[in-house]
């Protein structure tokens, strides 16, 4: 990894790409307000660059330490992986009135919103 490079934009990165895989691969879509799905992203990637794993953003943790140890909230988190649950809104199924037709987000559109 080059280090000179600074970790939250890689990070950033790998959370878009993860992001649009998952979503393809579960047919699920991002939200139409495509704010809520890069603020989602921009958090699970500052998790991982803090605690090494992409821990849930929208939730409030005593210990993360803890959580990311407990793998539970870890993304893709438990209830999305069993039941596609995903209360951050990044992964919509087709039949919430949230749900774009979108599962692709690109770095140009994410940095635009956390840039705002
Ligand atoms: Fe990921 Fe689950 Fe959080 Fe959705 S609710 S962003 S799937 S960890």
């Amino acid at each position: 990894m080059n280090k000179n490079v600074s970790s939250v934009p890689n990070s950033l990165e790998a959370m878009r790409k993860f992001s649009e895989t998952y979503a393809k691969r579960t047919d699920t879509y991002f939200c139409v307000d495509s704010t809520v799905t890069a603020i989602v992203i921009e958090g699970l990637a500052r998790h991982k660059d803090q605690y090494g794993s992409p821990l849930c953003p929208c939730r409030h943790y005593d210990n993360k330490e803890a959580e990311v140890a407990a793998a539970y909230w870890n993304c893709p988190c438990v209830p999305m992986r069993e039941r596609k649950e995903c209360h951050c809104m990044l992964f919509l199924t087709d039949n919430n009135e949230f749900a774009s037709d979108q599962q692709l987000i690109s770095p140009q559109v994410l940095q635009e919103h956390l840039s705002q």
